[in-house]
């Protein structure tokens, strides 16, 4: 029950009103009885600064922070991790007598794919060098992981492996079939950290993927892209888009609380909502 001694949790972004964040949250809240709210905020950019302002002013506990802020956020905290450091961009905040920034994307796609057996020093193959793709071949190039890299701008890409090979092996491979076919057979693990699944296409050429690759998918809408779908149709393991979703959500909870996510009520309010 909402009263006087309620707690804010907050989503700033722009848009929000789509975000499965208040339903994961709110669940957790109330399955573990915390006297907190999880509540999504639209925000301009020019009120970006302010809505940070205001929440810390309040006594927030923390935010989550989406698309398009998570690089510009950065300005309007004190500390941030090394991770997050490297990454550029944060998704979580914790106020504390400061404004600490997180990034939990990446650890959550390493828990996510962890779960499925794969282990974060092994080889990948990741589509995109946006927000997501950054955040999750960072943390895996720090985890010792060895990177083939894909995307649609060349120049984009290219300065993301820049900053890979700082940690070990990276590699840029442009986006066309002939260097598909060539690459893809000497990674363990395809990742497409790119938007493209969300339109019902796919960037992995049909035959370029085999039984033995472990394959995922970063979207969550719809959870089985056309690359999930092609990924089964020749036996390949496969990891859909609401694995790192539960679990970056459930590594923010425990930034906010100091305490263990209660993960299981989590993946079921995300499983009623997620197709
Ligand atoms: P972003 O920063 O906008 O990056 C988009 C990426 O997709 C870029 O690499 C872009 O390439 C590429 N791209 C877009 N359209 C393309 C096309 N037609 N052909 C080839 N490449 C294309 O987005 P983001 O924040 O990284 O998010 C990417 C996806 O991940 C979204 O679907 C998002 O919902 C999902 N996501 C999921 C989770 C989760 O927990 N499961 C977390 C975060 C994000 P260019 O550089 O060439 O533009």
């Amino acid at each position: 029950m909402i009263d006087g001694k309620t707690k804010l949790v907050a989503l700033i972004g722009n848009p929000v009103s789509h975000s499965l964040s208040p339903l994961i949250h709110n669940s957790a809240f109330n399955s573990l009885n915390i006297n907190a709210v999880y509540l999504a905020f639209k925000v301009g950019r020019e009120k970006l600064s302010t809505a940070v302002e205001f929440l810390k002013d309040v006594d927030a506990i923390g935010a989550n922070v989406t698309v398009p802020y998570k690089e510009e956020v950065v300005k309007y905290v004190d500390l941030l991790t090394d991770e997050a450091k490297e990454i550029g961009a944060i998704n979580t905040v914790l106020f504390t007598d400061r404004v600490e920034g997180h990034n939990t994307d990446g650890k959550g796609a390493i828990k996510a794919l962890e779960e499925a057996g794969v282990k974060a020093d092994s080889s990948f193959f990741i589509f995109g060098a946006g927000g997501a793709a950054r955040a999750i071949a960072t943390t895996l190039a720090m985890e010792g992981a060895e990177i083939f890299l894909s995307n649609r701008t060349e120049k984009r890409g290219k300065e993301l492996v820049k900053k890979l090979c700082k940690y070990g092996k990276a590699k840029f491979v442009p986006l066309n079939s002939e260097y598909l076919y060539r690459y893809l057979p000497e990674v363990e693990t395809i990742i497409n950290a790119t938007t493209v699944g969300m339109d019902g296409k796919c960037l992995v050429p049909e035959n370029a993927i085999s039984e033995k690759h472990v394959v995922m998918d970063i979207v969550y809408s719809p959870l089985k892209t056309e690359l999930i779908k092609r990924a089964e149709k020749v036996g390949a393991k496969t990891i859909t888009g609401d694995r790192m979703l539960l679990h970056q959500a459930a590594l923010s909870f425990e930034i906010w609380f100091k305490r263990k996510a209660p993960v299981e009520i989590m993946e079921t309010a995300l499983k009623g909502v997620v197709h």
